[in-house]
C-alpha cells in the first residue's frame, strides 16, 4: 500500500517516490521547485 506520490525532476528526469519532492535532486542538485508530481 503506497500513499506516496511520484515526483519527477524536470531537469534530469530522475523520479523519486514520497509524500513530498526531495529538497534537492540527488542527481543534478536542483531544488524541489523543479520537481513535478506524477499521477499513478
Ligand atoms: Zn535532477
Amino acid at each position: 500500500m503506497s500513499t506516496g506520490k511520484k515526483w519527477q525532476c524536470t531537469v534530469c528526469g530522475l523520479t523519486q517516490e514520497g509524500q513530498a519532492p526531495p529538497k534537492t535532486c540527488p542527481k543534478c542538485g536542483v531544488d524541489s521547485s523543479k520537481f513535478i508530481g506524477l499521477r499513478k
